[in-house]
């Protein structure tokens, strides 16, 4: 009986013995088709990064190849900039600190073993150039705006005097913090010298231009005024146009003797307190006196009182007037607006004419500087007007600048410190 309970014991325990060794087979199935499928998913991961690494090896092979194209185009600049007879330049925009090429150093006299002090530097600059270069780097530092300054330097070894040229502008990391105000810098003594030479000969001309031409402008206008009334048509409707021919003849002339006064530094500001919108009224009076198709509408708002030169001032507006008639087509209207802004007194000369494009646009202030354009060739000029309308809104500290579309018209405009709000 005993042999038999032990048999039915021994057997319930096989059962009992088999049924694990069933369940953990069947949990190592399970696992096992876990494995596979982590195994496949390792495959495919494999697989993606054998791809990323062969990306990965070409995109370091772009990089090599343009690393060597940087610096071989870092050469080339360098050869073009030691060949063109010009230096490098870097200020440090928050310490001030200088580095210069040797090519500078070795125009102003500055030892080339060792960093210039900004102090040493500007010894070496004439002194009436000093507030204009400080302005300039002002400037560009707080406003990130690039810098185009000539001025006379004199070496500090040889004593020698030179004219230089240093443009420059700020240059952003790439999250727009400022690294560094750097530029170039040329010596264009030869370059001056012939300008100085050229506006000398056009001073002098137009001096010697300017007697004869005022004594035939008087004759002209005193037979103009007694045979206005003549039999003969034909001598009054001449002496009225000869009249008009030397009228423009002396506005040239001026316009040349006056560039020639400024580049000497022989012109002088006489300033007095005057309200800017009479005097676009009169200079608009004067234009509708000597005929004009075009409508001028005038207006104001503000005090527009000034301390300037009236004379120096009236010829700005009337240029602006002048080449708003050039420009525009005959009989449209031209508006003057004078106004007071937070900028100062603003004067805006606004036509429908043919318009300035942008690249234009920045250049139309410098001297001799006219658009060439088939819709503009046929309209004479010397390209001087804005330029001395520019110097003398300078020397005023006020601002000249131009608004326009291409086609459709521009606007002038021009600011001059108020007199009732001063800077
Ligand atoms: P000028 O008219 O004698 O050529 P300016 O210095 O007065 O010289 O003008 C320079 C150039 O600017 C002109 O040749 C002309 O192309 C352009 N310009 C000036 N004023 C205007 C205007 N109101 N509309 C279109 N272009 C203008």
């Amino acid at each position: 009986m005993a042999s038999v309970f032990v048999a039915c014991t021994e057997t319930t325990q096989k059962v009992k013995n088999l049924q694990k060794i069933q369940e953990l087979n069947d949990a190592l199935a399970v696992t096992n088709e876990e494995l596979y499928a982590s195994n496949e998913e390792l495959g495919s991961i494999n697989e993606e990064l054998a791809a990323a690494n062969e990306q990965l090896a070409e995109t370091q092979e772009t990089l090599s190849t343009l690393v060597k194209q940087l610096s071989s185009s870092e050469e080339k600049i360098l050869q073009a900039i030691d060949t063109g007879k010009m230096g490098t330049w870097s200020i440090d925009p928050y310490t001030l600190k200088v580095t210069m090429s040797d090519f500078v150093k070795n125009l102003l006299g500055l030892p080339v073993d060792r960093e210039p002090e900004m102090e040493m530097i500007m010894k070496a600059v004439d002194p009436d150039y000093h507030s204009m270069l400080m302005n300039a780097l002002d400037s560009a530092i707080t406003n990130g705006s690039s810098t185009d300054t000539e001025y006379p330097v004199t070496n500090l070894i040889t004593g020698q005097r030179k004219w230089v040229k240093a443009t420059g502008r700020v240059f952003n990391d790439r999250h727009g913090n400022k690294v560094e105000y750097s530029g170039l810098f040329m010596d264009i003594t030869e370059r001056k010298m012939d300008e100085l030479r050229k506006n000398d000969f056009i001073g002098m001309v137009s001096h010697e231009l300017k007697t004869p031409l005022t004594t035939l402008t008087a004759l002209i206008q005193v037979l103009h005024k007694k045979l206005q009334h003549h039999d003969d048509a034909f001598i009054a409707g001449g002496l009225d146009k000869a009249n008009t021919q030397v009228k423009k003849m002396s506005a040239m002339i001026n316009g040349f003797l006056t560039i020639s006064r400024l580049e000497s530094g022989k012109i002088t500001i006489n300033k007095e307190p005057f309200d800017l919108f009479e005097v676009v009224r009169d200079v608009a009076d004067e234009r509708i006196l000597a005929g004009t198709s075009h409508q001028f509408l005038l207006s104001s708002d503000g005090d527009c009182h000034v301390l300037a030169d009236k004379d120096k001032i009236a010829s700005v507006v009337s240029n602006l007037l002048s080449n708003a008639v050039k420009y525009s087509p005959k009989r449209t209207a031209i508006s003057l607006h004078v106004s007071l802004t937070a900028r100062g007194v603003c004067v805006a000369v606004a036509d429908q004419g043919v318009g300035i494009r942008k690249a234009d646009a920045e250049k139309l202030f410098e001297r001799y500087y006219r658009v060439e354009d088939h819709s503009t060739k046929h309209i004479a000029g010397f390209g001087i007007g804005l330029y001395l309308s520019a110097e003398i809104v300078e020397r005023h500290e006020g601002r000249i600048w131009v608004e326009s579309e291409f086609g459709e018209g521009a606007t002038f405009y021009f600011t001059l410190p108020s007199l009732k709000f001063p800077h």
